[in-house]
């Protein structure tokens, strides 16, 4: 069976959490899409590790974890993370690269550090881990393909027509340092001896395991408001966040995709700019962000102060709606035991109406928040097990919040470790 993990909002709702946990009943845990420009916080028996480039699976040693196809490979980035756990005691992962993930080159990382710098004020945002150069020239057709390295006459002639093309802008438009063809081949010949022992054809290995019967587990990255094509573009990544992408980023049939598990914090947090409609500010902000995660809402790639926000239930819905949510987690929710009363947005005010139907960007940057305030539980629900036993207001929170958006909630996590969860059967 295959399920998939994503995330309904901005990023950062706990997919790394929930993932290290079906994990366990897991054979092979697949990155589909994204970089390493985000971070998954994962705390487990091993201690607390923050990954970005490796799948949530790589602490169980039955698990395979795979990089798929759809993945912006960054080589260096991956070996580092694989030593990082291997040096605190992690037994080595089960390690696959997919042949036709694409790589991040050096240059890519320059060109969004340049741009940053170009765009100055009016930039995006960047994390500057080259994923939007990437993505663009994966799409432009001038990407390295993992099974590229593997031709040297192919790889020869192919950096002499990517420096050509790299150099103009370098030249003209940052006015920074030329690349050279010969340094780009050493660096595509370093990668290949890295890479080397982990090809394989995803696709096909997957295709086999679905036939045995595997439990496979696609790992998303980032949510659905950061889609490039559903999400709140410009401010978006680039390369999709929906589990339908979980196909194509994996190479398996989109039919087989049996369980979407689509992850939501019980408040809101967004990294970047872009219009966030339920967003607080002030010491109301300061101590939602203090006491949110674990150790607080700062970014785990980046350490920036995350935006922070009270539950949207129009973000929330939509983007449960995008991603086919078969099943809700419901996470952080031990962190609001500190309030008396909980807001919670209902509604988007836009133009003088009301909706609850997420909208494209220029009219999100108008809309307003509808709120609904809600009793809160004022005691610390950490250790429970059951979900009777959560005290009144809080299930109150939770059935409401399920009602708004329109999703089961399955699954309610109380506090960041592996066993920290309550099942619901809906
Ligand atoms: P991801 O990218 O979606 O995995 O999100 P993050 O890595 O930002 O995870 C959110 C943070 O919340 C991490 O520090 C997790 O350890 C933590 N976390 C996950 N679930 C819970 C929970 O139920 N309660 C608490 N207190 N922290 C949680």
């Amino acid at each position: 069976m295959v399920r998939a993990v994503v995330g309904a909002n901005w990023g950062d709702e706990g997919k790394g959490k929930i993932t290290d946990m079906l994990g366990e009943q897991s054979d092979i845990i697949i990155r589909f899409q994204g970089g390493a420009n985000a971070g998954h916080t994962i705390v487990n028996n091993y201690g607390k590790f923050a990954l970005h480039t490796l799948p949530s699976g790589v602490f169980y040693n039955h698990t395979t974890s795979i990089i798929g196809n759809g993945v912006a490979l960054d080589i260096p980035v991956l070996f580092k993370e694989v030593k990082s756990i291997v040096d605190r005691g992690v037994p080595a992962p089960k390690l696959l690269v997919s042949d036709r993930a694409q790589m991040v080159m050096s240059y890519h990382k320059l060109f969004d550090a340049y741009e940053e710098e170009r765009l100055a004020g009016k930039s995006f945002g960047s994390t500057k881990s080259g994923i939007a150069p990437f993505y663009s020239d994966k799409y432009a057709k001038i990407g390295f393909q993992v099974s590229e390295l593997f031709d040297d006459e192919l790889l020869k002639e192919k950096v002499v027509r990517v420096a050509e093309q790299k150099n103009v802008m370098l030249e003209h438009l940052y006015h920074k340092p030329l690349i050279k063809p010969e340094d780009l081949l050493d660096e595509l010949h370093e990668y290949k001896e890295m890479v080397a022992p982990y090809v394989c054809d995803v696709s096909l290995f997957l295709y086999k395991a679905i036939k045995e019967g595997k439990n496979i587990l696609l790992e998303g990255q980032l949510g659905t408001l950061k889609d490039p094509d559903h999400g709140i573009y410009p401010m978006v990544t680039s390369s999709s966040t929906l589990a339908a992408y979980g196909a194509i980023g994996a190479g398996i049939p989109p039919y087989e995709i049996k369980q979407i598990v689509t992850v939501c914090k019980a408040y809101s947090s967004a990294v970047g700019a872009g219009a966030f409609v339920s967003e607080i500010f002030g010491e109301e902000a300061d101590e939602l962000r203090r006491r949110g995660g674990d150790g607080g809402e700062y970014g785990a790639t980046t350490g920036r102060p995350r935006r922070m926000g009270w539950f949207d239930c129009v973000a929330s819905k939509y983007g449960c709606r995008m991603q086919g949510t078969t099943d809700v987690a419901f996470t952080v929710l031990d962190v609001l035991g500190y309030l008396d009363e909980i807001p919670v947005c209902i509604g988007y005010e836009i133009d003088g109406e009301v909706t609850t139907d997420f909208p494209t960007t220029h009219l999100l940057e108008k809309a307003k928040p509808v709120m609904k305030v809600l009793p809160g539980w004022k005691s610390d629900i950490r250790g429970i097990k059951n979900y009777e036993d959560l005290p009144e207001n809080c299930r109150n929170y939770i059935e409401f919040v399920e009602e708004q958006i329109g999703y089961p909630i399955t699954m309610v996590s109380n506090g960041p470790g592996r066993d920290e969860i309550i099942y619901r059967n809906k």
